[in-house]
């Protein structure tokens, strides 16, 4: 099992105990280790140290992959999202996955591998 580091940049600076570690008498508190992190798409350890992370390197970061600087609009060319039907059973022979557009409402089939495909999209880019 490996452990991953929170990656806030802050996080061995807060004084809980279970960041305090070492040999006894030159214990320090230290950046928390996990096998899985609870925030932030599994990368940090609480959402103080997500807000942290993101006080100081945010503004880059949306520098870095594109400022929104213009009205975005929902239209037909877009606004397909991806459904499941939860009732779905095994002896329904039918898909269960299906592409929805949320103006015009049609509906078309997906496949389980295409649903799965977080690249995998109906909609104009
Ligand atoms: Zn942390």
């Amino acid at each position: 099992m490996s452990l991953k580091y929170c990656q806030g940049p802050k996080c061995h600076t807060y004084h809980t105990k279970d960041r305090l570690k070492g040999i006894k008498g030159s214990k320090t508190y230290q950046t928390r280790r996990r096998s899985s992190m609870y925030y932030g798409d599994d990368n940090f350890c609480s959402m103080n140290c997500w807000n942290d992370w993101f006080n100081k390197y945010g503004d880059q970061a949306i520098d870095h992959f594109g400022r929104v600087n213009k009205v975005k609009h929902l239209t037909e060319d877009n606004a397909w999202v991806k459904d499941y039907d939860y009732n779905y059973r095994d002896d329904n022979p039918k898909s269960n996955y299906r592409s929805v557009n949320t103006i015009t409402k049609e509906q078309r089939p997906l496949t389980e591998s295409q649903y799965d495909d977080s690249t995998y999209t109906l909609n104009e880019r």
